[in-house]
């Protein structure tokens, strides 16, 4: 009998996990069995995937820089990255702005039901830990990322996953100077690397084997610990607005890959499945990292020495799922609430969403601490910040698992686009096994 493909064992795993969480909600003392016995198992999987990402970053960028034989073309590959991301990123925002303006989900929204919303969340944990993490970020000055993406110690840097772009720096850096000593001096360095990455690599094709399980335990978690159905129906109008925006950019990277690569956009899609199932039930960049990865160098067939920097580089600064719902969360806050926004204000929200989806952390729920800055950027009042986060909060964990699946396909198709201009995208690649 033919082998079931991993994306349609994880899409089981999926319904599955839905399923029983359903069932464990009408079940008496169904929602504490699933948090102690079935979520332990998603999270022991999320943590493995965090476990590799690290020496994955190092060991393929290492060998990806050092394969290229010169530094001219890593800055091309730069350049090119970096600014396609930000012309991503900002359609996105353009998209989301757009929708948001002409479908005005807030002005649906009854005093009502505003005022369920704030007495159940303006005051919850869940809110002011979000208003505390953003106001740690906005006390910190314009150039701060920068000063943020040089490491002063590069152990412990690589001792710490939010510090990704602080273990490319240095990465990038050691390869380079790899690259300037010369193929001989640097060929232990190079052969340790690329020893590193085959053995890291086999490590993701065994953690994968448990993925239908884990996402199984992921997706039974989420819906015992999901938020009253009556106000998440309430915000139906807004979240089909985030959705709407979040499928016109998948719309958007299909026309871009069968524009500029000539690939099959549903073949496409069909071999970067597994890397989103997983964006889905983990909602965090990061954790799928490693996924995407193999994926896109073994079925899409972009090179290393592309994809081992535009896809570390992307999950953590290229956030168009992300920066396309700060948009419509930030304009759908402002309609419920009576705030006014400008044409100017709408312009500010365009940078302010571009920067904080860059500044955004690759891990659930992050999205929304940068959407205060957005929000304190048009002018929103302080003293309705709470209220403002409480509007949205019911629906934030869906939304969230929905844009981390477009922030990965966005990081995905760049990273082909790059490999086809530099002409590193291979028609046939192979898969390992
Ligand atoms: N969860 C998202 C990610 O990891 C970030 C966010 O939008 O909250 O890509």
């Amino acid at each position: 009998m033919k082998k079931l493909a991993l994306h349609w064992k994880i899409l089981i795993g999926m319904i599955l996990g839905i399923l029983f969480g359903l069932v464990m909600t009408i079940v008496d003392g169904g929602g504490d069995f699933v948090l102690n016995w079935i979520n332990p198992f998603g999270s022991i999987f999320v943590k493995m995937l965090k476990l590799i990402a690290v020496p994955l970053i190092i060991a393929s960028l290492i060998k990806g820089i050092s394969d290229l034989k010169d530094i001219s073309k890593f800055k091309n590959i730069g350049l090119k990255t970096i600014s396609i991301y930000i012309a991503t990123t900002v359609i996105a925002i353009t998209i989301g702005l757009l929708l948001v303006n002409i479908v005005k989900p807030g002005e649906g929204i009854s005093d009502e039901t505003i005022q369920k919303l704030t007495e159940t969340y303006a005051n919850s944990s869940g809110v002011k830990s979000k208003l505390s993490e953003a106001s740690k970020q906005i006390s910190n000055g314009p150039l701060q990322f920068l000063i943020e993406m040089v490491p002063d110690n590069a152990i412990k840097a690589m001792g710490n996953n939010k510090s990704m772009l602080q273990v490319i720096f240095f990465t990038i850096f050691l390869g380079i100077s790899m690259l300037l000593v010369g193929e001989k001096k640097s060929k232990p360095l190079k052969k340790f690397f690329d020893s590193l990455n085959e053995v890291v690599l086999k490590m993701v094709d065994l953690i994968m084997l448990f993925a239908p399980y884990a996402v199984f335990a992921l997706l039974a978690n989420v819906v015992v610990s999901s938020n009253d159905p009556d106000l998440l129906l309430a915000l139906l109008k807004y979240a089909f607005t985030v959705i709407g925006g979040l499928l016109l950019m998948i719309t958007f990277y299909m026309i871009l890959v069968s524009f500029f690569t000539k690939k099959n956009p549903i073949v496409f899609l069909k071999q970067l499945s597994p890397a989103q199932l997983l964006a889905f039930s983990t909602s965090s960049s990061a954790a799928t990292l490693p996924v995407t990865m193999e994926r896109v160098e073994e079925h899409i067939g972009v090179d290393k020495e592309v994809s081992s920097f535009v896809l570390p580089v992307g999950a953590t600064i290229n956030m168009d799922g992300t920066s396309l719902y700060q948009a419509v969360a930030a304009v759908f806050i402002a309609q419920a609430l009576g705030f006014d926004l400008t044409f100017a204000d709408q312009l500010t929200i365009i940078i302010t969403a571009l920067l904080a989806s860059i500044g955004s952390a690759a891990v659930p729920g992050a999205g929304m601490v940068m959407l205060v800055i957005v929000l304190e950027a048009v002018g929103f009042p302080a003293d309705k910040l709470a209220i403002g986060l409480a509007l949205i909060f019911a629906v934030d964990r869906p939304l969230d698992m929905c844009r981390t699946v477009i922030n990965v396909t966005g990081d995905a198709t760049v990273a082909s686009l790059v490999a086809k201009s530099v002409g590193k995208l291979h028609d046939n690649p192979l898969p390992k096994s």
